[in-house]
């Protein structure tokens, strides 16, 4: 079984339903398919493709807004993949703040890095050694993290999941 991508009525990400439950919903008419996928299904009189990527045909109003789990997969996607220190690609996680010197695990303060940056990093603060952040990390908003941390993102899906949420491009392809 395969996944689709659903989006709202204004074409933010919502999340993720099998491509059964999309295409019930299609047929339905709440939603419109706006991507198939390669799936195809056959029946007496002819054959169609299963959606890779549907949209609600009425706009649902999200009530709340749910944490976005802290992975390192979803740190390396809100960092565009690269070491936030010196850009070379991302291979760990750093600590701003180190751990053993009281910094939390949380959105902000951990970012992607490069094993070089971390090593020579080590347990200092950046203060301490000259070090600079471009932007300060902080905790992404929206679904379409959810869905990139959660590691389940096709290829179809990023034309819609990227205008909420960042530069993924380079982190998918890596
Ligand atoms: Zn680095």
């Amino acid at each position: 079984m395969s996944q689709t991508l659903v989006l709202n009525a204004t074409y933010e990400p919502l999340g993720v339903v099998s491509d059964r439950r999309a295409l019930i919903l299609v047929l339905n008419q709440r939603a419109t398919t706006v991507e198939d996928s390669e799936i195809t299904l056959h029946h007496a009189h002819g054959s169609f493709n299963l959606p890779a990527v549907i949209r609600l045909t009425k706009f649902v109003k999200i009530p709340y807004r749910h944490a976005i789990p802290l992975s390192r997969r979803a740190i390396f996607a809100r960092d565009g993949g690269k070491c936030v220190y010196c850009g070379a690609t991302a291979t760990s996680i750093d600590h701003v703040m180190p751990r053993s010197r009281g910094g939390g695990h949380h959105w902000e303060n951990v970012v992607s890095a490069c094993h070089k940056c971390n090593h020579q990093k080590a347990d200092r603060t950046l203060k301490e050694i000259g070090w600079k952040l471009r932007t300060a990390p902080r905790e992404p908003a929206g679904a379409a993290w959810r869905i990139l941390g959660s590691g389940h993102s096709h290829q179809r899906w990023l034309a819609y999941l990227e205008p909420y949420g960042g530069d993924v491009t380079t982190t998918v392809s890596a």
